[in-house]
């Protein structure tokens, strides 16, 4: 079995294919999967795809690229995540790829969501991107590491370097990979999850985003994360089984979702 720790298939071009979507999912084993909120007025659609699914969960958080949209308080974001279907905090984080400028109201949002982490003992889900040092830098000023009374998370959609990677991990922190690792150019990325340790990793599709090698192009959803387990079967030379019993269990410790 494999889990998707990483989707939005609540955005309208997958939720009006759900049942396709579910039936993928089944026919390549996929029997769980994440639903990651974006922004405050999403997070609706999100929860009432978990409530509705057993096996889909969800989370709550506002996106580091969302710049008009209403700025959760650490208030909020515990309220929302009172429910056991709600299993994280994010997704969060800095990204200075997409946005230019004065981005200290990205750096005080990814503050809030780590204060809520705390406050909840839910686990955080971070993107970074074109941000990596201050991205470290604001989960070890606040306190977001197992090292440091937080309870860790996923450096999700993983493109860093090994030594980010390390320092996440150091943490207490799980690296996710997605389709890009399957990607031709992805060399660099490649030797960081053949070096990243089985029992830290996690899969995703971030769909509808970043189809895997051979769907690359194409939308994303769920039932493709196979792809990523088998290409990181091969990756590392070790059976398919181990890679989807291990970053199966690492997300059930994660989310401390008991089975
Ligand atoms: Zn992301
Ligand atoms: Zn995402």
């Amino acid at each position: 079995m494999y889990i998707d720790s990483h989707c939005h298939i609540n955005f309208p071009k997958l939720a009006a294919k759900m049942p396709e979507l579910l039936a993928k999912m089944e026919e390549n084993k996929v029997t769980h999967a994440l639903c990651v909120s974006v922004d405050l007025p999403d997070f609706p659609s999100v929860l009432a795809l978990a409530e509705q699914y057993p096996h889909i969960y969800a989370s709550v958080g506002t996106h580091p690229d969302y710049e008009d949209t209403p700025e959760p308080t650490v208030e909020q974001l515990v309220q929302l995540a009172d429910n056991p279907k709600i299993v994280a905090i994010g997704e969060t984080g800095l990204d200075y790829y997409r946005l230019e400028g004065d981005l200290e109201w990205q750096r005080e949002r990814f503050r809030t969501h780590i204060r809520a982490s705390r406050i909840t003992r839910k686990p955080l889900i971070i993107h970074t991107r074109a941000a990596s040092a201050d991205t470290i830098r604001l989960m070890q000023e606040e306190g977001a590491g197992t090292d440091a009374g937080g309870v860790g998370g996923v450096m999700h959609c993983f493109t860093e370097s090994l030594e980010v990677a390390e320092a996440a991990i150091a943490m207490g922190f799980y690296i996710s990979f997605s389709g890009i690792v399957t990607f031709k150019s992805a060399k660099d990325l490649q030797a960081v999850a053949r070096a990243v340790p089985l029992e830290r990793m996690l899969i995703e599709t971030d769909s509808p985003y970043l189809a895997p090698v051979p769907f690359r192009g194409r939308m994303n959803e769920p039932g493709y994360v196979r792809h990523v387990a088998e290409y990181i079967s091969t990756l590392k030379d070790i059976p398919l089984e181990q890679v989807a019993r291990q970053t199966t269990d690492n997300f059930f410790n994660l989310f401390n979702i008991v089975r």
